[in-house]
């Protein structure tokens, strides 16, 4: 820690650099804040980094989620802009093959989450992918809200922008022990700041733990694959039927009940391994590919190969090709709950603890990041 930062006074500090963190000092500093963000890690290796970079709206909890990605997404396309973060590609194609995905489908696009959304014919999806032969698709939705972004690279990039451009101050390779404001105590001694914002990722059991542990919260495990360049660009990231029977957007439907009995039925390895369907493409052309979700306290480290088989069992029978060679694993895994898709926790009239417990943070973090700084400044509250 430098001179200047342990005697200066910060209105905020932010605890975790992922990409709630992140974007609750953006907030901040458009507020015109001082804002300092402290993480025990020495670059960003939580969830952040980990996922897709998939800046999903369509398929997100109907109301005040669907709200917050729509806002999110705004906020991906300024910064993308200002800090020279490429958009790999746009949109996304919810690939459906059964009649009751159909339905579904259907009944999405009479709701109010369609803005952006059309439904495409198989003749139609064809004639713009030819390379995606998809034997059994039915329909396809079309969205052209989502974003791509690589997030190993973009979550550094925002941060450099941060300092850069909002005069962030970032502590790296610093643990937070506890909070006594004004007094922040870390690893490398003590930080001074008005009000707090604890986004922690799924370290449950650091900051707060009887906070925490009021809430039915857990930690869900994913396995990950890149996949080598097929040799063709996609119209834009891919989903299937599972995932029709995963996002709230679509699975809270009534329409989805028929669905998710089918799926039941025909895909239970699938769905107890909790296996969907995402496919997204990087700069190079290789493909990322996902996802599977284990729920356990601490869950073990291991990617499974049976798992992996699963991922690529539907990776094939979606799009109709070989899935190309393996060419790298990964695992990550992020705060769970059935019960709720986000947690704000006052446990401190100056202090937030924020945890996104959906698997949703690149996609709604910055809305997050909005309403932590609004509830810290605007209510009120006194350090
Ligand atoms: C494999 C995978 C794929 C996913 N795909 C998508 C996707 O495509 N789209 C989407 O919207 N979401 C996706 N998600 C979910 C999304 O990545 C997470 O919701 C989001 O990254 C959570 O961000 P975060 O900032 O809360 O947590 P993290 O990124 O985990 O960051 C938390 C940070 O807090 C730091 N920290 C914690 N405690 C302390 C402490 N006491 N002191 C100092 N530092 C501390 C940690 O070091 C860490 O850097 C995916 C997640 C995974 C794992």
């Amino acid at each position: 820690m430098t001179r200047s930062q342990s005697s200066e006074r910060f209105d905020l500090a932010v605890v975790g650099a992922g990409v709630v963190g992140l974007a609750t000092a953006l907030a901040a500093t458009r507020r015109g804040l001082r804002t300092i963000v402290i993480d025990r890690d020495a670059q960003a290796n939580g969830a952040s980094v980990r996922n897709f970079g998939f800046v999903t709206v369509t398929g997100q909890e109907r109301g005040a989620m669907w709200h917050r990605a729509r806002r999110s997404r705004e906020v991906w396309r300024e910064v993308a802009d200002a800090a020279d973060i490429p958009i790999i590609h746009t949109g996304l194609w919810m690939m459906a093959r059964r009649p009751e995905s159909v339905e579904v489908l259907e009944a999405f696009m009479a709701t109010e989450m369609a803005v952006g959304c059309r439904l495409l014919s198989p003749a139609e999806a064809r004639r713009r992918c030819p390379r995606l032969p998809a034997p059994g698709l039915a329909a396809v939705l079309e969205s052209t809200i989502e974003l791509r972004v690589e997030s190993y690279t973009a979550i550094p990039r925002l941060a450099a922008w941060l300092v850069s451009e909002h005069d962030v101050t970032f502590m790296r390779n610093t643990a937070v022990t506890g909070i006594d404001l004004p007094s922040i105590h870390t690893s490398r001694g003590c930080v001074r700041a008005e009000r707090v914002a604890v986004c922690p990722g799924d370290d449950l059991s650091g900051l707060y733990p009887e906070r925490l542990g009021a809430y039915a919260l857990t930690r869900c495990k994913l396995q990950m694959l890149r996949l080598a360049d097929p040799g063709f660009r996609l119209p834009s990231a891919l989903m299937s039927d599972l995932g029709l029977g995963r996002y709230r957007g679509y699975a809270d439907l009534e329409a989805a009940t028929p669905l998710k009995a089918r799926l039941a039925v025909e895909q239970p390895e699938h769905l107890k391994h909790g296996v969907h369907l995402i496919v997204v493409q990087s700069a190079d052309g290789s493909l990322i590919v996902g996802d599977s979700h284990h729920y356990a306290a601490t869950p073990d480290p291991f990617s499974h190969q049976y798992v992996d088989a699963l991922i690529l069992d539907e990776f094939s029978t979606a799009l109709g090709i070989e899935p190309p060679p393996t060419i790298e694993r990964w695992s990550g895994t992020y705060a769970s709950a059935t019960d709720r898709a986000i947690v704000i926790d006052a446990p401190e009239s100056a202090v937030r603890v924020a945890i996104v417990t959906c698997g949703a943070g690149a996609s709604i973090g910055f809305a997050l990041g909005e309403e932590l700084v609004t509830s810290l400044f605007d209510s009120g509250v006194a350090a």
